[in-house]
Order: C-alpha cells, then sequence, then structure tokens
C-alpha cells in the first residue's frame, strides 16, 4: 500500500478508544478519532493534537458518520461504559449500541473497511456459567437498569453479525472485560477508580454488598494488545479479552489499602441492582486464535496505575 491504512476510532477519545489511536499511530496508521466528549475528555487525546496522521472529528455516532477519503478500518468503541455513566445516560448508552453501530457499519460496508466491534462482558450478564467462555449466551435483566448496557451491546453484535452475514462486511467483536489503567476517569463510579481515589484521599473506602462477588481486572496494555492482534487476524466471531485471575471486591479494596498505604477503612453500602456475583473470561479462544494472554499482574498494573492516580490527585509533590 502506497498510503499509511486510514483508521477510524468513535469513542476515541474515552479510556480504551485513546489508548488504541496512541497504538495504531505507533503501528503508522493515520488515525480519525471520534467522540462527543459525554463520556471521553480531551484530555485522553490533548498529547496527539498536532501529529501529522492524528485527526479529530467531534460527533455523535448516532447520526449519520461522514468521513472523507478511504478507510480501511472502523473501531467502533463509542459509549458510555462504567454502570454510574450509563445510568445516567441510559438512552445515549442505547442509541450508541444501537445506531451508532448501526452508522458505523453502514459507514465500513460503504469504505470496504474492516470493522470492529467493542463488545463487553456484560452480555454474560450476572453468568451462570464461571468462567464464562464466548459460547455462552449469558444472563441478561433486560429491564433492569444495567439492561440499557447490556442489550445495546448484545444488539450491536446481532448487527455486527447481520452485516457479516448479509452484506459481507469484513467484521470483529471483542468482549472486553473489567479493565483498568491510566486515563480511566476518577468519577466514572468503577471500583477502582473510586477505590484509589478515596483510599488516597484517606476516605472510607466503600464495598458494595459483602464484597464477595468477584471481578477479573486486566491492565489497559494487555488490553490493547488483545484488540490489536484480533484487529489483524482472520477470525470472525466474538473473542475475550480479559485477564483471568479472579479477586473478591473485598479482598481487591483491601489490596488498594495496602497498595497506597492508606489508612482508610472499608464501609458496605447497599449492592447495586443485578450486579453480577462472578465474572471471569475463559481466554481459551484468544490463547489460540491470537496467541494472547494477559502479561501485566494485577500488583504491577496498579502500581503504575496509581502513579496515574497520585499525579491526578495532585499528590506527586512534582
Ligand atoms: N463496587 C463497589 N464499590 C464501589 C464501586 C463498585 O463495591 O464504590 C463493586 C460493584 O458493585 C461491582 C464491582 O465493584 O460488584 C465492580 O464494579 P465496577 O463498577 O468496577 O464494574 P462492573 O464490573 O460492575 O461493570
Amino acid at each position: 500500500m502506497s498510503r499509511p491504512p486510514r483508521t477510524l476510532i468513535t469513542g476515541g477519545a474515552g479510556f480504551i478508544g485513546s489508548h488504541l489511536c496512541d497504538r495504531l499511530l505507533a503501528e503508522g496508521h493515520e488515525v480519525i478519532c471520534m467522540d462527543n466528549f459525554i463520556t471521553g475528555s480531551p484530555d485522553n487525546i490533548a498529547h496527539l493534537i498536532g501529529h501529522e496522521r492524528f485527526h479529530f472529528i467531534h460527533h455523535d455516532v448516532t447520526n449519520f458518520i461522514y468521513v472523507e477519503g478511504p478507510l480501511d478500518y472502523v473501531l467502533h468503541f463509542a459509549s458510555p461504559a462504567s454502570p454510574a455513566d450509563y445510568l445516567k445516560y441510559p438512552i445515549q448508552t442505547l442509541k450508541v449500541g444501537a445506531l451508532g453501530t448501526h452508522k458505523a457499519l453502514g459507514l465500513a460496508k460503504a469504505k470496504g473497511a474492516r470493522f470492529l466491534l467493542a463488545s463487553t462482558s456484560e452480555v454474560y450478564g450476572d453468568p451462570l456459567v464461571h468462567p464464562q467462555p464466548e459460547d455462552y449466551w449469558g444472563n441478561v435483566n433486560p429491564v433492569g437498569l444495567r439492561g440499557v448496557y447490556d442489550e445495546a451491546k448484545r444488539f450491536a453484535e446481532a448487527m455486527t453479525m447481520a452485516y457479516h452475514r448479509y452484506h459481507g462486511v469484513d467484521v470483529r467483536i471483542v468482549r472486553i472485560f473489567n479493565s483498568y489503567g491510566p486515563r480511566m476517569r476518577l468519577d466514572d463510579g468503577r471500583a477502582l477508580p473510586t477505590f484509589m481515589t478515596q483510599a488516597l484521599k484517606g476516605e472510607p473506602i466503600t464495598v458494595y454488598g459483602d464484597g464477595s462477588q468477584t471481578r477479573s481486572f486486566q491492565y489497559i496494555d494487555d488490553l490493547v494488545e488483545g484488540i490489536y492482534r484480533l484487529l489483524m487476524s482472520d477470525y470472525v466471531g466474538p473473542v475475550n479479552i480479559g485477564n483471568p485471575e479472579e479477586i473478591s471486591i473485598l479482598e481487591f479494596a483491601k489490596e488498594i489499602i495496602e497498595l497506597t498505604g492508606s489508612k482508610s477503612e472499608i464501609v458496605f453500602k447497599p449492592l447495586p441492582a443485578d450486579d453480577p456475583k462472578v465474572r471471569q473470561p475463559d481466554i481459551s479462544l484468544a490463547r489460540r486464535v491470537l496467541g494472547w494472554e494477559p502479561k501485566v499482574s494485577r500488583r504491577e498494573g496498579l502500581r503504575r496505575t496509581l502513579e496515574y492516580f497520585k499525579q491526578r490527585l495532585g499528590l506527586t509533590g512534582s
């Protein structure tokens, strides 16, 4: 190819989207980042402004998407993604998963581009199979508070496969499990940023329920590597990308207290409705078809993330 690959990333100013912008620029792509900043932030891409292969378009992808020139890849990462965010923006969440996915697929079809959908472990809901392999269909409450995200992503997967089967669009689907790292929003309400902020400020750590529910946290660099490998692979169909190292939320809170050397105590708050009791990826498929597995341990990932939180809270002293 005489020109670099051209790639659109919707939600490119979000936590994951902005790391993908970095990675694809490093791989030599021309990157068009699109965001409407309802949960993404200009801060996440400030360092890319002025890069000769980076462009930004302020746009809500639930409306017709216009991009001039050729496109080789469309990565659809636009969506509120933390429980607090999609409870605050339930209709935008449904619209970006449904209408936004439709627009992004339409664009990929028109340009002959490969399409990659950011899906989620939330398609498994409160899972009855543990750990969760890709062929588990999930246990989702469609009318619950989390249903707006879970069902939007389930619809998005169905739409993606329909475009593949009916229109022959080349598609990839990544099911992303809990992820963390620099550029997470401090106030997005998720366990990790909430606990870290509380620990660093010496405030009580709010564990929901009895804290026996489990999650499996992956560091952002591992996720980005998995997404990049999937994008470049020829595997059609959902692939779990997550770190199988599982921990209860109570243990996780203790780990963060220890890591930060905080004097915060743990307080228990009511468990939100439909909060999944367990979550752990089965990554056999990713190992087999992508040769991928996580490399960053929780201890190391948390240490790196702590630096970012200290900086954001003005605690570095530099
Ligand atoms: N959680 C908690 N305290 C908080 C925020 C979250 O105990 O201040 C719990 C939440 O109920 C869930 C787990 O931590 O069981 C992970 O929540 P998160 O919002 O990070 O993401 P989820 O995996 O639920 O989408």
